[in-house]
């Protein structure tokens, strides 16, 4: 195991090297600093376990060391600080205010010096080992978090988080009397696609396609992967036909997109929109504004594909006779 280490900020020569003797018998690594400021900088860089901090020293005091050790260092490092026997408990007090772990009076004792390093350095393990543990706990909670919202082939949001995305905005909608308009799109025609060149290929197709639609989508507006083919938007504070707009320019930009495929060279491909704004008739709920924006989606496929349509009231009959 690798020897702890012991940083020792001590402006005098002798009582430096009594101290780092003593360490170093005991089995630690020692490192002295004669400054206040040459301690700040050895503890940022050499990272030690436990500081042994004189409180007279030529720049800094103690005290000032230690406080500025709590405010900048950001890893833990247990102080223990060497008071003066003479100045008697006002220094202590100030030593445990600033932030000191534990103090020893001077002259001390060998053993106790010894004692209470290593209670610090039992302080030091407890405290690392809590830290690393939160943060493998974290990574595995962001890791997890990823899988739960992130759709693993386009890396859009996927439809649960969406779903949920769209009760908190739908929510605010209602409340504050905004606009919440809701885009549902599809690629045109894509099974045939899958059947000429491949559903690897089509799985290319839908990454670009992803990318190139996050890219057009406005910040604050909310694309995810609805289902196989099928993207939806969520545009917070936005009517159908500024909703529409978007998605006119979105249609416009994949179909003049030329996606150059390794072995397939040029490639093609449309998709059609519908779009339905909160608030409006027959959209009263999440539900209802997706089936809304899903209706004049179909209307659109109906009527030609590679286009945009906005939900009228009338296209709820086309359900019944598709
Ligand atoms: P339409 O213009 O009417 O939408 O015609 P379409 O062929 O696209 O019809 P539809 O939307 O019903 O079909 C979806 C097809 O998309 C079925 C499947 O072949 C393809 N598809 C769905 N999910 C994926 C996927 O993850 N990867 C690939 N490569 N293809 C998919
Ligand atoms: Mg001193
Ligand atoms: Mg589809
Ligand atoms: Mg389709």
């Amino acid at each position: 195991m690798d020897k702890k280490h012991i940083l020792v900020v001590e402006d005098s020569p002798t009582q430096a090297r009594y101290a780092s003797l003593l360490l170093e018998n005991a089995g630690y690594k020692v490192t002295v600093a004669e400054t206040g400021n040459g301690g700040l900088d050895l503890a940022q860089r050499c990272q030690p376990d436990v500081i042994l901090l004189d409180v007279v020293l030529p720049d800094l005091d103690g005290f000032e060391v230690c406080r500025a050790l709590r405010q900048t260092v950001l890893d833990y490092i247990p102080v223990l600080m060497l008071t003066d026997q003479r100045t008697g408990v006002d220094d202590r007090i100030d030593a445990l205010t600033v932030g000191a772990d534990d103090y020893l009076a001077k002259p001390f004792d060998q053993r106790e010096l010894l004692a209470r390093v290593s209670a610090l350095l039992r302080v030091k393990q407890i405290i690392d080992e809590l830290r690393s543990r939160l943060t493998s706990e974290h990574q595995s909670y962001q890791a997890l978090k990823r899988v739960a919202l992130i759709d693993y082939l386009t890396g859009l949001y996927n439809r649960h988080y969406f779903a949920e995305m769209l009760e908190n905005e739908f929510a605010m909608a209602q409340r504050y009397n905004r606009p919440l308009a809701g885009i549902m799109s599809d690629i045109d025609l894509f099974r045939r696609f899958n059947t000429r060149y491949g559903h690897q290929t089509g799985d290319w197709v839908l990454q670009h396609i992803a990318r190139l639609m996050q890219s057009h989508v406005r910040r604050g507006d909310m694309i995810a992967r609805y289902g196989g083919e099928e993207f939806v938007i969520l545009l917070p504070m936005t009517d159908a036909s500024t909703a529409a707009a978007l998605a006119e320019r979105l249609r416009n930009q994949v179909e003049t997109t030329v996606l150059e495929h390794p072995s397939y060279g040029p490639l093609r491909i449309t998709v059609t929109f519908g779009v339905a704004a909160f608030p409006g008739q027959d959209i009263g709920s999440t539900d209802k504004l997706l089936a809304c924006a899903d209706k004049a989606l179909y209307w659109a496929k109906a009527a030609g594909r590679n286009r945009v349509a906005v939900y009228e009231p009338e296209m709820a009959i086309l359900k019944a006779n598709p």
